[in-house]
């Protein structure tokens, strides 16, 4: 008799108060429970939660969960606490005193799970504790972790393989919801689980619709879309810095949008007030850092709207993913533009970390770069990035499904703009950003133009047959489809080993064609 129809469906009626299993969830569990080893890919909001929570408490002993969100424990044992499941967890947030009391009790085996940080394996100490007591499984969650390769990376996974060995006997399960081919092999390999069965779950979230429209007026772009689509939703607006944050709160609050700002510079106190705002009310903005949102778990999110770039494909499709968990049409929406992509290049290379690190935040960037400006399917290239055949006809619910982008030969403007980066570094010894190699084209005499001659070189002016914002838009997708790359502290354009055959006239530069700009720039709409 599969255990699903026991004990385990029992425990999701009686515990959990849920109907059914859902998704590969009964699969995952009837495996576990049966004593076997798991590796599950499931998108955030699929239900990891249950697949080992369900196991521990049919399992005899303390289900230990290895989990990096150090600030979620309380919240998540509290929770489970309501229910009834004996839970509870040790990290570095107690005092001396409340871990004593948890590691009697699970000794005592009166805890049903246990959460521990992935640091606190790597003490013999808690090694100890955990070989005195019975353990019924280990659940090893956001386990991409422990990919060196990938966005998210912890040395302290790294000692989890340990595990295994040293209780063979109880099974582990690994879950992550970001996991492309490599991660996923990486996952299996490091933590040295060869004989676990897969469970992937789809990570098509068919009722949101992916947008990324070029940005001219962020803010302005951002409120003609909340009018016009959104008005009364709940939904997050992520932004990069605290700064922007504060401003953009403010902003839609002036506009008569209902908005509060979360990032880490405000107390804890504002934070957990607006947070538990959002949870609680109907149709609260909520402008945020990528701080917001762990562990945030409201069904009804309508829209979540980027106004800075992603550093990842994983972080975007984790943070477009709190929307509609209810399952009802939600919209991921994002403005992006030339500057997005300098900034987050010069922070790549001035930030910290290894030249390893650089070249790794360098190919995330670079995915992300190419989900932007792709003139497919937006979704087929997210399915695709995680290792999942899209659809190959679209998905009809993406702005490039829906409005299909006209590509035109942008061969002669990619040259023009390549050769005026040679001929500022080969005749001059110079090297400009995108703004300075634009005014040359467009042969404007801005002071910086007239300072360095540059209304001297033979490319200056012409340019004239595009816009402005068009040639931003020729940059871009050049530093998109790696045909020129962004360097050093200024943001300067230099070329890559692509570009010589561009100049050489030996391919053929397919450019996607500017959308007309939005609405959101008409003038007077907002202040
Ligand atoms: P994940 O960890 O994969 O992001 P969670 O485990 O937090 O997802 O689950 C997301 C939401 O779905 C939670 O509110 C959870 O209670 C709910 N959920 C999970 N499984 C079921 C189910 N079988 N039936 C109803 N709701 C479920
Ligand atoms: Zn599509």
């Amino acid at each position: 008799m599969p255990v699903t129809d026991s004990e385990a469906l029992a425990t999701l009626h009686r515990v959990f108060g849920y109907e059914a299993f859902r998704g590969e969830q009964e699969a995952v569990i009837e495996h576990v429970v049966a004593g076997g080893d798991a590796v599950v890919l499931m998108p955030t909001g699929g239900g990891k939660s249950l697949c080992y929570q369900i196991p521990a408490l049919v399992r005899p002993g303390t289900g230990i969960v290895v989990s990096p969100l150090i600030a979620l424990m309380q919240d998540q044992v509290d929770a489970l606490r309501a229910l009834g499941v004996r839970a509870g967890f040790i990290n570095s947030t107690q005092d001396f005193d409340e871990r004593r009391v948890v590691e009697a009790e699970f000794l005592a085996g009166e805890l049903d799970l246990l959460y521990l940080a992935p640091e606190r394996l790597r003490l013999d100490a808690t090694l100890d504790l955990l070989s005195r007591g019975k353990i019924s499984v280990f659940a090893i969650d956001e386990a991409h972790c422990v990919s060196q390769w990938g966005h998210d990376f912890r040395p302290d996974y790294l000692a989890l393989s340990l595990l295994g060995e040293r209780w063979p006997d109880v099974p582990r399960i690994a879950l992550t919801a970001t996991a492309t081919r490599a991660t996923h092999q990486e996952i299996t390999q490091r933590l040295n689980m060869p004989d676990a069965r897969h469970f992937v779950a789809s990570f098509d979230r068919p009722n949101i619709q992916y947008r990324i429209v070029p940005k001219s007026d962020p803010k302005k772009q951002l409120l003609a879309f909340l009018r016009e689509e959104h008005a009364g939703d709940a939904g997050i607006v992520y932004c990069l810095s605290r700064n922007s944050v504060e401003k953009t709160a403010e902003f839609l609050t002036r506009n008569g949008i209902e908005a509060v700002p979360y990032h880490a510079g405000l107390d804890a106190g504002t934070r957990a007030a607006h947070q538990s705002r959002f949870l609680r009310e109907d149709g609260l903005v909520v402008v945020a850092t990528i701080a917001f949102g762990m562990g945030i778990d409201k069904p009804d999110v309508r829209f979540v709207a980027h106004l800075d770039l992603p550093k990842s494909v994983e972080g975007y499709y984790q943070e477009t993913g709190r929307a509609g968990r209810d399952g009802l049409p939600s919209t991921a929406w994002m403005a992006y533009g030339l500057n997005d992509v300098v900034q987050q290049r010069k922070l790549i290379q001035s930030g910290e970390g290894d030249e390893a690190f650089r070249r790794r935040a360098a190919a995330h960037l670079d995915a992300m770069l190419a989900l932007c400006e792709t003139a497919q399917c937006r979704r087929g290239q997210l399915l695709a990035y995680f290792g999942q055949d899209p659809d190959p006809a679209g998905c009809g619910n993406c702005d490039t499904c829906l409005t299909p982008p006209e590509t035109w030969d942008g061969t002669i403007a990619a040259q023009k703009v390549l050769s005026t980066v040679v001929r500022l570094q080969r005749e001059r010894g110079q090297k400009f950003g995108a703004g300075q190699i634009v005014d040359i084209l467009l042969g404007k005499r801005t002071g910086k133009v007239i300072q360095f001659d540059h209304d001297q070189l033979s490319v200056f002016g012409k340019g004239q047959e595009l816009t402005e914002g068009e040639w931003r838009g020729v940059v871009r997708q050049l530093l998109a489809q790696g045909l020129l790359a962004v360097e050093g502290e200024y943001g300067t354009l230099v070329l890559t080993d692509a570009s010589a055959s561009v100049l050489r006239s030996e391919r053929t530069v397919p450019l996607r064609k500017e959308p007309k700009r939005p609405a959101a720039s008409r003038p007077g709409s907002a202040s």
